[in-house]
């Protein structure tokens, strides 16, 4: 007669988590059973359950698992099934302790599902460990391994120690302890100098522009300079503004609390599941150390700094709320010949219409290399006349095709017609077969050309258009970009 114990467990973390962990005491339960089910000897056996919930399985004394190794050694259990091996025990030794030892000696069968352990096929009874056993035990290591490492990260970070990638601007990993943050002498002062910048009132923006003309490094660059490569070299559009200061860096710069000797985690969280998908907490949930570095600025001057930035944001909000114009239908289709960004149309309104566009390049003019660039109605103007030229069809042009068109299709609708007669003559003999197939292959060549016509005026038609003006859906239709300098235009690439 064969018993067999079922063993079952969930931890005090899933049970407090109902309903979201998949592996309750059910799904376990079902997993063996129907394992059970279908082995033609297993089936016919007794079986047993012993349930621990709310248990580790680092746990070596828990009243369920108790309870089933004494009927073990009492002689009255033949075998033992788990879902995975980790529910029945989680300390590697001792869980390669019962499967090299106690179980084979016993003379017990033991069988872990997911792992695809079963003791029977093992050789010499489970005495060896074979490969797929040492797998099993390397697998048990590295995830200790893994839980011991993230334990260890968060002390680590409630330490207040740096453990979260490159240190931000104005710092340096401590070359003797990995984890502390000290002040990189080289570009500090650029830091301080910022905060000055903003508390002297200028916007993000000018203060960017100041700081390329005065040549300050970028934080790109420096950190080129630590790590002697560029990690940032191959992503597309950061390549060339990440090289110069813009708003966006400055506004980092300023947002970062760093900077006042503080070190802030917790801002986000890395899923295991979801393929590491980041999660943004809500600042609230944001951990602070207190003075855990050597601040570059004090925490009055950021206070400040970041008020006036969030004062000029609110104004700006406000203005954008009432702007009710429309923008120049080629607003997003220019770019600068020199260095190919997309050409700004920086605009400006009363509140209640649109008062003037002014075209630059962000890029050129944060490097003090600006051109005039020519005025946004006479470039519509430039680009309307091109477009008409090149695309414009009229309505006689148009009528023309369509009238072409007809007639071709008419044709073909004799030569379908004659196509039946001279069947129908073949059919009663009054002409020879190779006459027949002669006169068909005739008719067919010009068939084939006349579809052939047919769809190159499709093709026509549907490129024409009657463009009466520069309106955003003609610019959409035929073009993909404008390329100007201070000349005008210089190219332009169709669609
Ligand atoms: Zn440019």
């Amino acid at each position: 007669m064969n018993n067999i114990a079922i063993y079952l467990r969930i931890s005090v973390l899933e049970k407090g988590n109902l309903g979201h962990t998949e592996d309750t005491i059910n799904s376990q339960r079902n997993i063996i059973k129907n394992f059970i089910f279908n082995d033609q000897e297993l089936k016919k056996a007794n079986i047993e359950e012993y349930i621990d919930e709310g248990y580790s399985g680092s746990t070596t004394s828990r009243p369920g698992l108790d309870k089933l190794l004494l009927k073990v050694k009492q002689g009255k259990i033949n075998c033992i099934i788990v879902k995975d091996m980790s529910r029945f025990m989680r300390n590697y030794i001792e869980m390669g302790d019962y499967l090299e030892n106690i179980f084979p000696f016993m003379g017990i069968r033991f069988i872990a599902i997911n792992d695809g352990y079963d003791s029977s096929n093992e050789v010499q009874n489970g005495t060896e460990l074979d490969i797929q056993f040492k797998n099993l035990l390397n697998d048990y290591y590295s995830r200790d391994i893994s839980e011991k490492m993230t334990t260890a990260l968060l002390v680590a970070k409630k330490q207040g120690k740096y453990t979260s990638g490159a240190p931000p601007y104005g710092y340096l990993k401590d070359p003797e302890d990995n984890y502390k943050l000290i002040v990189d002498e080289k570009v500090a002062e650029n830091v301080r100098y910022i905060f000055q910048l903003l508390l002297e009132g200028h916007s993000l923006n000018e203060t960017a522009k100041t700081l390329n003309s005065e040549g300050v490094m970028t934080a790109r660059a420096r950190r080129k300079e630590i790590k002697g490569y560029d990690a940032y070299a191959n992503r597309w559009e950061s390549t060339v503004e990440d090289t110069i200061w813009s708003h966006s860096m400055v506004r980092r710069i300023a947002n970062n609390e760093a900077y006042t000797g503080t070190f802030v985690f917790n801002k986000s969280r890395k899923s295991k599941l979801d393929g590491g998908k980041v999660t943004y907490h809500p600042k609230e949930e944001w951990i602070r150390v207190y003075d855990n570095h050597e601040a570059l600025i004090s925490k009055e001057t950021f206070d400040e700094a970041n008020n006036i930035i969030k004062s000029r944001k609110r104004n700006k909000m406000f203005k954008w709320g009432e702007r009710k114009y429309k923008n120049s239908p080629l607003a997003t289709y220019v770019r600068c010949n020199k260095c190919g960004y997309k050409i700004r149309f920086g605009t400006s309104s009363n509140g209640k219409e649109l008062v003037s566009i002014n075209l630059y390049c962000y890029h050129c003019r944060m490097l003090e290399q600006e051109e005039k660039l020519p005025y946004h109605r006479e470039l519509e103007k430039e680009v309307f006349k091109i477009l008409k030229d090149k695309f414009h069809t009229d309505k006689t042009e148009k009528k023309k095709l369509l009238d072409e068109q007809k007639e071709l299709y008419d044709r073909n609708d004799q030569l379908l017609k004659k196509k039946r007669i001279e069947f129908e003559n073949y059919k009663f003999g009054k002409i020879s077969r190779e006459d027949f197939m002669e006169t068909k292959n005739q008719i067919q060549e010009s068939e084939e050309e006349n579809k052939e016509r047919i769809g190159a005026i499709d093709e026509e038609l549907k490129q024409a258009g009657s463009i009466d003006s520069l309106t955003k859906e003609i610019v959409e239709k035929y073009i993909d970009k404008i390329y100007i300098s201070g000349k005008g235009i210089e190219r332009i690439e169709y669609q």
